[in-house]
């Protein structure tokens, strides 16, 4: 018969297996299957007591309970309505905020379902230096914040390293402000959708520099279409709509991280950025 010590050795291999795997986060006990239609609201007399008088496990946000048949779901909107409709909705937000807000109740991109929340920005916006990478990991979903895994500590220390403070002197942001699931690469489509959005984030923030943050980001916001390494490093100028101001792309800390002889070009970059920063 099996003792405690095999099914300790069992589970461990098993966690090893799943980490192995890529497995990086808890879901639960059961499948929840985001797709699944919103519940219909009962009648006012049939509601349950409020949520909060309630056990937070019988608290149910998706998922019809069991037996009651699910609504139609509505198809996901085509591409093109879906930029259009990004597009829309970014041009009405007057402040950061308010687009903080808008963003957050689009549905125009599949990553807000599987993704724990919205991960707008972090750092100052009325900084005159605007970074942006390309879509929140684990970690950014996790806190909501952009940049707070091991490539946002590697960020932080090339920020100090100039001279600036993450909190004080520096806006940072994604291109895509939702986890694709399992940290894979965003389609062109969800880029696209998601454009809308950080163009008028930049926008609105109105940074004097801008710095794009490896190729995903440069292409989608500069229009680049050779690669980093060859990309990178030169100043362009970039129209936010309001003004044109200077931008430049750089290595991904991330990539730095899996290539550190790279930091020595990326310093350089950086010390370009704090030379850009004086002449403003
Ligand atoms: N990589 C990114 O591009 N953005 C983050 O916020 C974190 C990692």
């Amino acid at each position: 018969m099996a003792n405690v010590a095999d099914h300790n050795k069992a589970a461990l291999e098993l966690l090893t297996f799943y980490m192995e795997a890529g497995v990086d986060a808890l879901v639960g006990e059961e499948p929840v299957d985001r797709f699944a239609p919103e519940p219909v609201a009962p009648p006012v007399e049939a509601r349950q007591p409020a949520a909060i008088d309630r056990p937070p496990s019988t608290i149910r946000t998706t998922l019809p309970p069991k037996g009651v048949p699910a609504p139609a779901v509505a198809p996901p909107p085509s591409p093109d309505v879906a930029v259009m409709a990004a597009r829309e909705a970014a041009k009405s937000a007057k402040t950061l905020e308010e687009l903080k807000t808008i963003l957050g109740a689009f549905d125009g991109c599949g990553l807000k379902k599987s993704a724990k929340q919205l991960v707008f920005a972090d750092g100052n916006p009325q900084a005159k230096l605007m970074f942006v990478g390309e879509a929140p990991g684990s970690d950014e979903d996790r806190m909501g914040l952009p940049f707070v895994g091991r490539s946002g500590q590697l960020l932080n220390r090339m920020i100090e390293a100039i001279g600036l403070k993450r909190e004080s002197d520096v806006y940072i942001a994604n291109i895509i402000p939702w986890r694709p699931p399992g940290n894979r690469t965003p389609t062109p489509q969800e880029s696209q959708t998601c454009l809308p959005f950080i163009a008028r984030q930049i926008e609105l923030a109105d940074p004097d520099i801008l710095v794009c943050l490896g190729g995903p980001s440069s292409q989608t916001l500069l229009g680049f279409t050779d690669g980093i390494r060859k990309t990178r490093g030169r100043f362009i100028a970039y129209n936010t709509g309001k003004r044109e101001i200077r931008a430049l792309a750089t290595f991904h800390p991330a990539y730095l991280l899996r290539s550190p002889l790279e930091k020595r070009l990326a310093w350089r970059d950086f010390l370009a950025i704090k030379q850009a920063l004086k002449a403003n």
